[in-house]
């Protein structure tokens, strides 16, 4: 096995972790791995930009954004950590612009703003145009800012490399195994700081718009160092994608203006928010979805409806949706300056993730207690800025500023701390020891067939509205898929490029944290942002006003435990829009 040692070792290099690297680089010497290459990272698919109230196209404050973010997560989220998601927006997105981001501009050349869902002004009263855009291309350019900056602070890539285990002694993390996937060689880092950025994981669901990278991969490596995984019951499925498969129409088409309809021709959102109409958050625009389609009111009584742009005309369409456009064209074979787009719910984002303090540090007991030099941050964290729901265009904003924090605090810390203790191959034993069992595997299932059962499975009973029927059903088949899953076997032997057991690897963790989902979901008895149980209908807050903690015990149980919501502002109050 090949031994690597740097100061601080991202692990993921879409808007967090590049982020991270970029800050730590400045004064350590900081590695990242990432499974696909840098500017494939999911983030580079990100459409309708970043919110920051910098109040260039109107009104606007970083108090207004707070109480958006904290009511739009229907009061879950933690009012400090939104606070300086709020407030540190702006500098941030000063920083990427002087570092050369190519933002959208207003004719007087300020950075250009567009409306998003759940984005007002006044505390929820007026209009406001927040979120900071390249075209509908914003979190690809984004990704390859942040990449040649990292590359320009001497960061050292190790593209195409699959983290497979950490390893952490006595609450301190002293590095990870990765596979090389080209050579399928392992390969252990040795580092003072160990940073998490791998991204959500609605890959669990068969109507997603995740890329298929988006496995989830770093959950199952915290839990099972005994890290608890926060709020994962709140999954967002967002109102917009293509019809059948899910992928993204991005908000943008809303907030630019669009309509929705269903089979009768009705702009529907009448029923559901009356004022905010398709501005609402996610949750209240994909229910709205859900129960028309649910009650025969899809395009001629089928799985989906109609998102029309075509009064805003072609020429609006193409200058500032112009992917949407030819992805639209590609994908459903619709132009949308002519004919409304086919639309239905689909699998987006992960409210929920590995619990961190405001400092990316990771908490093993989810609460107080860090595990020293690990850290996470982008989705796969939960510091707890979404709450419930999440706002449209508070995710990429997110992982800047805290992948950001992050690099800052890694970079403080590692400069505090003693050396890099680099270990022998008795600290690698065992992970090697698991990828040359899963390598040498011969049963008779295939992988194939139980991720697809897996997706279909939790689109089903862990879709948007839940009962406890449904989600029962889901943690018993869990532990049918989980029995299955240990006779799959694996035909092809060779070392370069095995798919096969990447994405073996990739199952083993879907499986792990689609079950800690499905229990924390069956738990939660209210109703509450994205979490919507028929049978609990009413959010709750004597009882559910906090957070979920769901720890993988060493015998294969999930525990849960509770935390507090940090509620220093605005107090819970009815959500209506
Ligand atoms: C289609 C789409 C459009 C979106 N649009 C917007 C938007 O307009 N505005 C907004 O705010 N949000 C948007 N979001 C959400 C937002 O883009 C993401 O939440 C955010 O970019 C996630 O960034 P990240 O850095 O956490 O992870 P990602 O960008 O997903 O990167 C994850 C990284 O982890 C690496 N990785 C994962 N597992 C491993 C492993 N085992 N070993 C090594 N490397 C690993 C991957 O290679 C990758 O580099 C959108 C999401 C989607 C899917």
């Amino acid at each position: 096995m090949e031994h690597h040692r740097h100061d601080v070792v991202v692990v993921g290099a879409g808007i967090a972790g590049l982020y991270a690297a970029m800050k730590a680089g400045e004064s350590a010497d900081v590695g990242v791995l990432s499974k696909v290459y840098p500017t494939r990272s999911h983030s580079g698919a990100a459409q309708g930009g970043s919110a920051a109230a910098l109040g260039n196209e109107g009104e606007d404050s970083w108090e207004y954004h707070l109480y958006d973010t904290v009511r739009g997560g229907d009061f879950l989220g933690d009012q400090d950590a939104q606070e300086l998601l709020v407030k540190e927006a702006i500098p941030v997105t000063y920083e990427m612009e002087h570092l050369g981001l190519p933002f959208s501009r207003t004719p007087e050349g300020k950075i250009a703003q567009r409306p998003f869902g759940g984005h007002f002004s006044k505390f929820g009263k007026g209009p406001v145009k927040r979120s900071c855009y390249v075209a509908d291309r914003s979190g690809h350019a984004q990704l390859h800012l942040l990449y040649e900056q990292s590359l320009k602070q001497g960061v050292r890539f190790y593209n195409e490399f699959l983290v497979t285990s950490l390893i952490i002694e006595g609450g301190v993390c002293r590095g990870l195994v990765a596979l090389e996937i080209r050579t399928g060689n392992l390969h252990a880092f040795w580092a003072r700081a160990v940073m998490l950025a791998t991204g959500g994981y609605a890959r669990a669901w068969r109507v997603t718009s995740n890329s298929h990278a988006n496995t989830g991969d770093g959950l199952p490596l915290v839990a099972k160092a005994g890290v608890p995984l926060e709020d994962m019951e709140f999954v967002q499925f967002h109102p917009t994608g293509l019809y059948p498969h899910g992928i993204l129409v991005s908000e943008a088409a809303r907030g630019e203006g669009g309509y929705l309809f269903n089979g009768e021709g009705v702009r529907f959102m009448e029923k559901y928010a009356a004022s905010k109409m398709e501005l609402a958050p996610r949750d209240v625009v994909s229910r709205a979805e859900q129960t028309e389609i649910d009650e025969g009111r899809g395009i001629d009584g089928g799985e989906y409806l109609n998102l029309d742009l075509t009064h805003l005309g072609a020429d609006a369409i193409l200058e500032r949706l112009p992917q949407i456009h030819e992805l639209v064209v590609k994908f459903a074979a619709v132009d949308c300056t002519k004919k409304p787009i086919p639309i239905q719910p689909t699998a987006h984002y992960s409210m929920g993730g590995i619990p961190t303090d405001l400092d990316t540090r990771v908490l093993l007991d989810g609460k107080k207690q860090v595990v020293e030099g690990l850290y996470a941050s982008g989705e796969c964290a939960c510091v707890s800025n979404h709450g419930a729901n999440r706002l449209g265009t508070n995710s990429t904003m997110e992982a800047a500023v805290f992948g950001r924090r992050g690099g800052i605090a890694m970079a403080k810390f590692v400069r505090g701390a003693g050396p890099i203790l680099p270990g022998d191959e008795r600290d690698t034993a065992a992970a090697e020891e698991e990828i040359e069992a899963l390598r040498s595997r011969t049963g008779r299932e295939s992988a194939k067939v139980i991720r697809a059962e897996l997706q279909a499975s939790m689109t089903e009973n862990v879709g948007i509205f839940r009962t406890a029927e449904k989600l029962q059903k889901q943690v018993k088949f869990m532990q049918t898929l989980k029995e299955r899953f240990k006779e799959v076997g694996v035909s092809d032997g060779s070392r370069a490029f095995n798919t096969e057991l990447t994405e073996l690897i990739e199952l083993g963790g879907m499986l792990d944290f689609s079950e800690i989902i499905s229990v924390s979901a069956l738990a939660r008895q209210e109703s509450r942002g994205a979490h919507s149980r028929k049978d609990y209908p009413k959010r709750d807050d004597v009882q559910w006003l906090r957070h979920t903690l769901a720890f993988r015990e060493a015998d294969g149980s999930i525990r849960l435990d509770y935390k507090p919501v940090v509620i220093n502002r605005f107090q819970p109050e009815e959500r209506k829009y």
